[in-house]
């Protein structure tokens, strides 16, 4: 390819600030811009859901109607209509697949703690319209880019049914692990066998067992066994995810491909998080004018009602409440902080034992502890503003944004060395001064606390300079999205490469 153009079709089952859930929405929203500055075509396919239809109401986008298609989903056949529009302020072509009794309800994936019984059917669909989309075009895409389980068949239909197609054999598949927590795993019947129609069902995908032994149909196995190249989205996860211990049960069949395994950290928008232009919060600051962050912190404090005192340190905390995210060791840590004289903010929703905890806390805590149990995207930007360290103590990470965005907020990062926080976030070296957060590596409270403590103790020592250092050296960092984009480019010029050597997965 050497550095030509390239045509990429990126196809997902979410991308901001079309329909979000998590991380992924926020890579599918920005990287087709960093891709398209670096002069590819690019362009991203995604369900139409019903959320996206409220979103591009509130964005005043209109789409047009491109063409209809038929997927045989189980024998029979599903219409559904395709949309063309663009991502907002770009000429990126954006097509959305419409079937309303598959997209159009109130969520993406599922309702409370129920997946959508029919998610197979939801996401097969999706793939193989994304296929027959291409097949309507008059634009070939080198390289299909797919993310996460929900299109982790686009490459096991490309190298199975379309084996000996040759209108396929030149597109290169990538496949991009996000969280391989969620592998879309489904009882391996007979009529889910249909709905995938492979027959038969390749042996990759039947790999993993339920508590009974019964075989499971598991799509990201598939991908990860057919794709041409995969990655994840940091160096660190990619190693951890060849581990036991990371692995969910996939390790070996990871460790299998690690030759072809890669790790692209995520990048910010700083059109988005940018504490000298946020909308979303009460005062602008800068590296220059660090005033404005107090400012931002004598709100948060009054908006939690904690003690309004600048002396203070608030440690802030945004997350889904989730296993993952390691909170049930702040549930156990939180009456030692409180102890060290700290404040703590928390924004995050999920667990519903964790939510009971963090609300029996913020009775116990009143004045130093503010519990905000809900999604709010106006409150992300002002704990990231007003916050004087972040905490994010993960079990484990695949990237994590938020202590990235904390970089640039002037807001220390104290994390769990694991995935993207331990490649992001450099320990502070007191005799070097080095570093730009705190890191610490047992899944304990006790290492928790001995991080917490020792960033007290930085924040509280008299040569004031030292923190500034500190919050200044992750203000300058450029996490952008344009190193990472290049990194992706260099990954669709390998899977060509790859593919053109015959050096594709063997089949
Ligand atoms: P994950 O995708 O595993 O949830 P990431 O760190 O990659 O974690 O991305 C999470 C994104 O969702 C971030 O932009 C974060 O600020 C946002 N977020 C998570 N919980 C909330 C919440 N309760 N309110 C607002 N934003 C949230």
């Amino acid at each position: 390819m050497n550095g030509g153009e390239l045509n990429v079709l990126m196809v997902a089952s979410e991308g901001a600030p079309f329909a979000k859930t998590g991380g992924l929405a926020d890579v599918v929203g920005a990287l087709p811009e960093a891709l398209h500055a670096l002069g590819h075509d690019i362009r991203v396919m995604l369900p139409y859901y019903r959320m996206v239809s409220t979103n591009l109401r509130d964005l005043g986008l209109e789409l047009e109607r491109q063409d209809e298609i038929e997927v045989p989903i189980g024998g029979k056949p599903v219409q559904g209509t395709i949309y063309r529009g663009t991502f907002p302020d770009t000429s990126i072509p954006t097509y959305f697949v419409a079937v309303d009794r598959y997209y159009d309800r109130d969520e993406l994936y599922g309702e409370g703690k129920d997946n959508y019984p029919d998610n197979l059917e939801r996401f097969v669909f999706l793939d193989r319209a994304a296929l027959g989309l291409v097949d309507r075009l008059d634009w070939v895409p080198d390289v299909i880019h797919c993310h996460d389980w929900q299109t982790a068949l686009i490459p096991v239909y490309l190298k199975t049914h379309y084996r000996n197609d040759s209108r396929w054999s030149r597109v290169a598949t990538l496949y991009t692990i996000h969280n391989l927590a969620y592998q879309g795993t489904f009882d391996a019947t007979e009529a889910n066998a249909r709905i995938i129609d492979l027959d038969p069902v390749p042996e990759a995908l039947l790999m993993t067992m339920n508590s009974e032994m019964e075989e499971r149909i598991n799509l990201m196995a598939g991908g990860i066994r057919y794709v041409d190249l995969l990655n994840t989205v940091s160096e660190r996860y990619s190693r951890e995810i060849q581990t036991k211990e990371y692995g969910a049960g996939l390790h070996e069949m990871l460790a299998g491909r690690a030759d072809d395994l890669y790790g692209v950290l995520n990048g910010v928008d700083y059109d988005i998080w940018n504490p000298a232009t946020d909308p979303l919060i009460p005062t602008h600051y800068d590296r220059d004018r660090l005033e404005g962050k107090r400012e931002n912190k004598r709100q948060l404090q009054r908006e939690n009602r904690l003690v309004e005192d600048p002396g203070i340190p608030l440690i802030g905390a945004i997350s889904r409440l989730a296993g993952q995210k390691g909170f049930d060791l702040v549930v156990d840590a939180i009456d030692e902080i409180v102890d060290l004289g700290a404040q703590f903010v928390l924004l995050g929703t999920g667990d519903s034992n964790l939510h009971r905890a963090f609300e029996k806390i913020a009775d116990r805590h009143v004045g130093a502890v503010g519990i905000n149990l809900e999604y709010n995207e106006r409150k992300a930007h002002e704990i990231e503003a007003g916050s004087d360290m972040f905490l994010m103590p993960s079990r484990y990470e695949p990237c994590g944004l938020n202590q990235m965005y904390s970089l640039r907020y002037g807001t220390v990062p104290i994390v769990r060395a694991t995935g993207g926080l331990d490649d992001t976030i450099q320990n502070y070296d007191p005799a070097t001064g080095v570093g730009n957060g705190f890191k610490f590596h047992k899944y304990t409270k006790e290492a928790l606390l001995d991080a917490v403590r020792w960033a007290l103790e930085v924040y509280r020592s008299q040569e004031q300079e030292t923190w500034r250092k500190l919050m200044i050296r992750g203000m300058e960092a450029d996490h952008s999205w344009s190193a990472s984009a290049g990194r992706y480019v260099a990954l669709y010029e390998r899977a060509i490469a790859k593919l053109k050597q015959g050096e594709g997965v063997p089949t």
